[in-house]
Formats: structure tokens, sequence, C-alpha cells
């Protein structure tokens, strides 16, 4: 079960995809946004949508993924989806956080324009809670209605949600609420220390200690044959058990890439990143972030070494070195292969704790947490 899965999420994560922003606008105001800092009320060109678009086909992406801000905000969305489709993309992606698809005539529309798939934000199946995280009233009823129009009108539809203090504990329900409306496939999204959700983490963000167990709960659906789950930045600790639900580490150029310019300038200066500082903790890059100061620091950074439990062949130990042609895709691959390293809860009772890291990420996520045997004290 965990090879077969694995398979369709290596496939998964190496298609390329087009992302293409269409918006600088939402009608949400979500606790968490990411992205309000680049809101600026506008719609993004269609010349610039259309130079994105052609330009993913070159690179061979087969994917469109329309995303904004609120897509559905830009009045040509309908043409930006066809003109997609004329460019060649197989499949059309919508990411939207579905209110404007409780009108029906809208959701046909799209469907007639050759839109294939939406992927709904839609938080807690909670009133309340929804409300709270959108930021907007009235905003359940119409995102309610929208992925049953888009239900209705047989788009692939996806749900995604932001974890967070508000709606952890019953993260299980709300899977099995938008579940039993139609939906099959989920992507838990881990909180980031960036954007809305850092001016707001006291209300956001948890203990992961109290909120695992919550979350092993809602985890255990995807063990259902007919339920997909995908989870996004959330830290491999969370998923003991549930190994098949790490993220592929490849997914983490995605974040370098959006902050290339900042990591390169402090490669060039030594200058520290803008969000350097308390922020580092809670970041999907601490770990990354640390190792690329320490080469700076040292001009080379070696290979983690495999724990005392887990044997493999011996090898020769990997070097990266830090030259003025320095390459941060080059360095990230070295990264996920010989230093993303992470360790099981059992890890704690092993005489090697204090010395030992821990095994490479892709064990871990073929082979389980269970190929670490803790050693006796
Ligand atoms: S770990 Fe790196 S990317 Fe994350 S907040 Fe700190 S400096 Fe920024
Ligand atoms: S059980 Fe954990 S700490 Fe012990 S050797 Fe294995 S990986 Fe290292």
């Amino acid at each position: 079960m965990l090879k077969n899965n694995l398979k369709l999420r290596e496939k998964a994560a190496e298609e390329k995809r087009q992302w293409v922003r269409i918006t600088r606008a939402c009608n949400n105001d979500c606790l968490f946004c990411l992205d309000q800092e680049a809101h600026n009320g506008k719609l993004v060109p269609i010349t610039e949508v259309v130079r994105v678009l052609k330009q993913g086909g070159k690179e061979g992406a087969a994917r469109a993924i329309i995303s904004g801000g609120e897509p559905t905000l830009h009045p040509q969305v309908f043409e930006i989806i066809r003109k997609a489709r004329q460019l060649g993309y197989k499949h059309v992606q919508m990411i939207s956080n579905g209110r404007m698809l409780a009108y029906e005539n809208f959701v046909q529309k799209l469907k007639e324009a050759g839109l294939d798939e939406v992927t709904l934000s839609l938080h807690s199946h909670k009133k309340n809670d929804f409300e709270k995280m959108s930021g907007v009233k009235g905003s359940y009823l119409q995102a309610m209605r929208g992925l049953k129009n888009a239900l209705d009108n047989n788009f692939i539809v996806s749900v995604d949600i932001v974890i967070n203090k508000i709606n952890y504990k019953t993260l299980k329900e709300t899977m099995i609420f938008f579940e039993k409306m139609g939906v099959s496939e989920f992507d838990l999204l881990h909180l980031v220390p960036f954007g809305s959700a850092w001016k707001n983490k006291d209300q956001l963000f948890f203990s992961s200690a109290e909120a695992k167990k919550y979350l092993h709960r809602a985890f255990q659906l995807g063990k259902r044959k007919n339920l997909f789950i995908w989870t996004n930045r959330l830290p491999a600790a969370y998923l003991e058990g549930f190994e098949e639900l790490i993220q592929h580490p490849i997914k983490m150029s995605g974040e370098i890439k959006g902050m290339e310019r900042n990591f390169l300038e402090f490669v060039k200066s030594g200058k520290k990143m803008p969000c350097f500082g308390e922020r580092c903790e809670f970041c999907f890059l601490h770990d990354f972030c640390a190792d690329l100061s320490e080469l700076r620091d040292k001009k080379f950074l070696e290979a983690k070494l495999a724990p005392p439990c887990f044997v493999q062949k011996k090898a020769p130990k990997k070097v990266f070195k830090f030259t003025k042609n320095f390459d941060i895709y080059e360095f990230l691959k070295f990264f996920i292969d010989h230093r993303y390293f992470i360790k099981s809860t059992g890890c704690s009772n092993c005489k090697y704790d204090q010395l030992c890291q821990g095994a490479q990420i892709n064990e871990i996520r073929s082979k389980g947490f269970k190929i670490l045997k803790s050693i006796k004290k």
C-alpha cells in the first residue's frame, strides 16, 4: 500500500505545472493569507497572463494552475482558461475560495471555457470557524454552494485546508463532511510564519504535542482507498505511521524559487534574510537555511552519516563546496540527498540520540520510521 501510493505521489510531484497568478485582489480576508502583502486590488493584464502560460508551455508544463489573489474576480477568467487550452495545456486547474462558484451560471461558463479542476480553500465545515478564518460574513454559505455547484457540474474537485489552532480539533469531521458531499482529495497545509499568518500568530499557531492526536485521526482517513490526502510543508515529525503522506522533498524547490533573490543576496553579501529571526523556528525552511548559513561560513558542508541503527553500504562521504559559481538548486539537491534527515519519536530512548541525526527523508518516505531501531542505553 505504502509503495503503490508512493509511486503515484512521485509521479504527481514530477509533473511539470505552470502556475499563473491572474489577480492581486481577493474578496476574502483570511487570517493566514500568505499573499496579502502582494495584493494591490489589481488584475494581472491578460497579455502578462498569456506570456506566463506560453513560457510554461515552452518548459514542457502540461498542467496550468490559475491562481490569484482570487482568480474568479478577473472578468477575463473564461478567456484565460480558453487561452490555456489553445496553448496546448492538457489540464487546467483553478485555485479559488469558491464564493463566485455559488452562481451556477458562472460555473457553467467555467466548464464551457475548458476548466478541468477546481481546488477550493475550505478550512472548516463549521460556519463560525469558517467565517472567523475567511474574515467575511456570508462567505460560508456562498462557498458551500460553490462546492456543490462544482461537484454537480462534474469538475474534479479538491479541497485545501490550512491547519491551525481554530480548526485542528475538528479536522477529521471537516474532511468527512466534505467527503459526504463528494470530495475525495484533500491538501492539508501547514502554517508558515509569513504574511497575515505571522501577524495573527497568536490566534493560529498551535502546539504540535497537543495537535498530534487530532491530526492523526484525520490522517487515518487517508488509509481509505477512495480518499486521497496530500500534505504541504507539514513537518515529517507529525507523520509517524503515515509516512506516505510526507511531502516529496522536491517540492522545496518551489519555496526556494519564491525567495531566490533573498537567498542569493545572503550568499553574496552575508546580509541576513529579511525574515530571519523569531519566525525561523516555525519555518519549513529552517534546516535548509541553517545549512546554507553554515556552508557560507565554512565554505564546505559534509553529508550527514547514516544512523547507527540503520546499516547502509559504505560510500565515500559527499562534500558540497562553496564556489563563486554557487547554484542554489544544486545546493538544494545536495541538501535533500545528504542533509535532509529526520528522526522518530523512539529516537529519544536511543543511546545514540545526542550524536545521531536520523535517516534521509526519502528512506523514511519509502520504508517508514520503523527502519529506525532505538538502541538500548
Ligand atoms: S528559516 Fe529562513 S526562510 Fe524561514 S524565516 Fe528563517 S530566514 Fe526566513
Ligand atoms: S534509533 Fe534514532 S537515534 Fe538511534 S541510531 Fe536510529 S536514528 Fe539514530
